[in-house]
């Protein structure tokens, strides 16, 4: 038995690891790489295996950074069985076709630039949307979180939850080979504990060997009730002057979140009942109405919300903004108004459109709910730039800026180590975090037998 790893090693994005076993090969995640160009060429690179050798690809959530290589590795010759939840089934091919959508969008761009200068080249789409439509053919059997699925003789999976985003799982492989068994489990991103519609990550059981996140095995987050009330308290005071609230942010979980913690202060009078919100984003729609499809991911209150025909995502001012003309014509309103809209780091799409008019608003608001990277207009505003540019324009920075921390929808450093704790593993990999994260994280693990992979690194198990 052999594990391979290559992605997300001593880096964040990416994610992708082999198991070979009893002559199967079993990908766990098959993910993009993201976050400055460099790292973006890698897609492109080989990917340190025969893809058509692959048996199945088991797929932990539907993050970009997990399954925005599947299309990929279809059009090289992938054709085994895709595994993983009923969720994460539907909100992968949401975010694959979106991704293949951007990527042929970039390549058309590329090709006028090339057209117009001699000595720029043409870069053609990593994958286009017919790729990701034929990689929807290879989803499989569909994963019930804590019943294992035999893939094969002597290869057993079960999909566990790990609270991240809907339909998030770690996978426990049960393996044996010849007389050696072993048992390894991959946390895929663990979520955070206390959220508001998921539950928490289900506790591992005992392993011999764990490949695991490590995000922010460096740090401790501040506690979500505080920042909910933040996040009130912006609203109110931006509303106080007269203006709007521009809110970046992601269109999987986040998104859904906000409008959760919306829905509830309207019912609970602590903001007003006439307050207009606006989701200016397709993909954010699209994910919302998935969202509702899959009650049985929920924590116990979300479903209850439903059952008493009280939708968790629905408030009496809210506006699904589909069409650009509509979206365009929130440029016209003045104060007000919620405006959610993507990207989160502000690197592209219609939020930049609503920086535009708010900006240089003092009225106005702008809260940030996420990660912002380094190098995007997100971190830029977050750091205090006076001006930033924007559709060729230089707008000067008057709104009030709020970055609101307590969010996250990853396990925090003690988290982290709780969970590694009870899987008892005899031996870890580390994964899904930069160097230094992993180092701090590390050195509190003690005596357990550590090892940070660099990209294709082979172990025996
Ligand atoms: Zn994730």
């Amino acid at each position: 038995m052999k594990i391979e790893f290559h992605g997300a090693d001593q880096e964040v994005t990416g994610s992708c690891h082999l198991v070979e076993c009893g002559g199967k090969r079993i990908l766990v995640d098959c993910g993009l790489f993201q976050g400055g160009r460099e790292l973006e060429e890698d897609n492109a690179e080989d990917f340190g295996f025969d893809p058509a050798g692959i048996d199945f690809l088991l797929l932990t959530h539907a993050h970009l950074d997990h399954c925005g290589r599947m299309p990929l590795l279809v059009k090289r010759g992938f054709r085994g069985e895709i595994v993983t939840t009923a969720a994460s089934r539907e909100l992968a091919r949401l975010v694959m076709l979106d991704a293949a959508y951007l990527q042929e969008e970039e390549a058309a761009r590329h090709a006028r630039h090339a057209a117009r200068r001699a000595h720029a080249e043409a870069k053609p789409p990593l994958y286009v949307t017919l790729d990701a439509l034929n990689t929807l053919d290879y989803f499989g059997r569909t994963a019930t979180y804590d019943i294992p699925l035999q893939l094969a003789p002597g290869i057993a999976a079960t999909f566990v939850d790990a609270g991240h985003i809907l339909g998030s799982a770690s996978v426990l492989l049960d393996l044996s080979e010849g007389n050696a068994r072993r048992r390894v489990l991959f946390s895929g991103d663990l979520g955070n504990a206390g959220r508001p519609l998921l539950r928490n990550p289900m506790p591992p059981r005992q392993v011999d060997a764990v490949v695991m996140e490590t995000t922010y095995g460096d740090r401790l987050h501040k506690p979500l009730g505080p920042s909910v009330e933040e996040f009130y308290g912006a609203i109110e005071q931006a509303f106080g002057r007269g203006g709007n609230v521009i809110i970046p942010t992601f269109a999987l979980e986040r998104a859904q979140e906000l409008l959760f913690f919306l829905r509830a202060a309207v019912e609970s009078g602590r903001l007003p009942r006439t307050m207009q919100v606006f989701l200016d984003s397709p993909m954010a729609i699209s994910a919302t109405q998935i969202f509702e499809r899959h009650q049985e991911c929920f924590n116990t209150q979300t479903p209850e919300l439903f059952r008493d025909h009280r939708d968790p995502f629905a408030l009496p001012g809210l506006h699904y903004v589909r069409e650009t003309a509509e979206s365009m014509a929130l440029n016209r309103v003045t104060g007000g108004a919620v405006i959610m809209a993507g990207s989160g780091m502000c690197t592209g799409g219609r939020i930049r459109h609503h920086l535009r008019y708010n900006l240089g608003r003092s009225q106005s608001a702008v809260l940030f709910v996420g990660f912002a990277g380094r190098g995007t207009l997100a971190r830029r505003i977050i750091d205090g730039a006076r001006t930033v540019s924007l559709f060729g324009e230089e707008i000067a920075v008057h709104a009030s800026i709020h970055t609101i921390n307590g969010f996250s929808a990853h396990a925090d450093q003690a988290e982290l180590r709780a969970w590694h704790a009870q899987t008892a593993a005899g031996r870890t990999f580390l994964v899904h975090g930069e160097r230094e994260a992993m180092l701090k994280f590390a050195a509190q693990l003690g005596s357990a037998q550590v090892d940070m992979p660099v990209r294709n690194q082979r172990f025996e198990l």
